[in-house]
């Protein structure tokens, strides 16, 4: 399985123009080409920054209706490019071609419904897991049914103590103790994203999460699991 990394912001980063050096658009990411996850404003921008083939998107599916992850003209730009536009609601298991789709219940109580996702094409099975603060117990039973290869992990609020998003969102230390309890169940962590204003640069969140084995998503990052 191939995911690429369209955005990995949270709502503060700009999404017109891009900042030079550090710059995050708005998190979604696309699945082997051809399943893509939240179609938020930035979507556009990022297909042609990464030479992605809009043609070859058949699926949109959709965590939550915030802004930073759906986006109205970026739906009626796919789906004319003949993608189909997916909803699902907590629960709910779907197949969609090649891919087994379970949506869990997320822990994201500013917009609700949200959902995070468990993606399996066949072959690889992550969890996708944008927005939302701690998991809840439901989703991290259905982790635990099967291996998950990848895990994404929100970490909007970073290392800031005391902010009042945690409630809705994952700081560094909550995804920390998420990882540990997950370990068994879970090969590899990612985390995604990120907000602006509650961040070091990129150079320094990695250093930090590479000690404890979480690696630190960036817009166009490929991974091959
Ligand atoms: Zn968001
Ligand atoms: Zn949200």
């Amino acid at each position: 399985m191939k995911i690429l990394f369209l955005g990995t912001g949270a709502a503060d980063w700009p999404t017109e123009k891009p900042r030079f050096g550090d710059h995050r658009w708005c998190a979604s990411a696309l699945i082997n080409d051809d399943l893509l996850i939240d179609p938020g404003p930035c979507v556009p921008d990022a297909i042609y920054r990464y030479n992605v083939d809009i043609r070859k998107i058949k699926y949109v599916i959709v965590t939550h209706r915030h802004g930073d992850h759906f986006d109205e003209k970026t739906v009626e730009i796919l789906t004319s490019a003949g993608a189909k536009l997916i909803e699902f609601s907590a629960g709910e298991e779907k197949q969609i071609g090649r891919y087994t789709v379970t949506a869990t219940e997320a822990n994201h109580p500013t917009c609700v419904p949200t959902v995070h996702f468990l993606i399996d094409d066949g072959e690889k099975r992550i969890f996708y897991g944008l927005d939302g603060a701690w998991l809840l117990l439901s989703e991290v039973e259905e982790i635990k049914k099967k291996p998950v290869d990848l895990a994404i992990l929100d970490a909007t609020v970073g290392n800031k103590k005391g902010d009042y998003r945690i409630f809705e969102h994952n700081n560094i230390r909550m995804v920390i103790e998420q990882k540990d309890s997950l370990e068994k169940y879970v090969r590899k962590f990612v985390i995604s994203h990120m907000a602006e204003s509650l961040h070091d640069s990129h150079d320094i969140l990695t250093r930090q999460m590479r000690k404890e084995n979480i690696e630190t998503a960036y817009d166009g990052m490929v991974i091959e699991i």
